[in-house]
């Protein structure tokens, strides 16, 4: 069965329940979070995040640069103004390259010249170390003309086997 066969059923408990609709759309708490889709990370409740306080931007790896637009529309339109990546361990982007996905996709389109085109193009932003690319993240913002100046920017790391969080060692680095 599909993950979606239960969705009606399931919702119908959630919001019989439901008493968060009074909620403004700004995040209470001013925070915009970017972090990995990974199924195992789920960052309102390992940081004690309630809904309501934080715009939780996510992506493969939970990558700065590909979380941009969304983090100008979360500051400039909704009041964001501090910023945290959260990266975790065991993360799928520390296990591959760009060019190793790229052939992956090739070889599931044979002679497929719009896929291998488009695939060439696509950057797929692996890393190799998660310290250094919670660092290079928070560089990437700092040094962004389109992110506030004065916005903090912190970066951290969860670990899937303990549920624990801590701050990045190399990420309390000043403007
Ligand atoms: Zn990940």
């Amino acid at each position: 069965m599909s993950a979606h066969g239960s969705f009606v059923s399931d919702n119908e408990k959630y919001a019989s329940t439901f008493d968060k609709g009074h909620l403004a759309i700004p995040p209470a708490k001013k925070l915009a979070l970017v972090t990995c889709m990974d199924a195992r990370v789920e960052p309102l409740s390992q940081l004690g995040l309630n809904l309501g306080d934080a715009h939780v931007i996510r992506n493969a790896g939970g990558i700065a640069q590909e979380s941009l637009r969304s983090i100008v529309i979360s500051q400039y339109l909704l009041g964001t103004r501090e910023i945290a990546i959260f990266r975790h361990t065991g993360c799928g982007m520390l296990t591959f390259t760009s060019e190793q996905v790229r052939k992956v996709i090739r070889e599931t389109h044979p002679g497929n010249d719009a896929v291998a085109h488009a695939v060439d193009k696509l950057d797929f932003s692996e890393f190799s170390s998660l310290e250094e690319s919670v660092k290079a993240d928070i560089q990437f913002l700092k040094g962004n003309p389109l992110v506030l100046k004065e916005t903090p920017i912190t970066g951290w790391i969860y670990d899937v086997k303990t549920g624990k969080v801590w701050q990045n060692s190399s990420s309390k680095i000043t403007r």
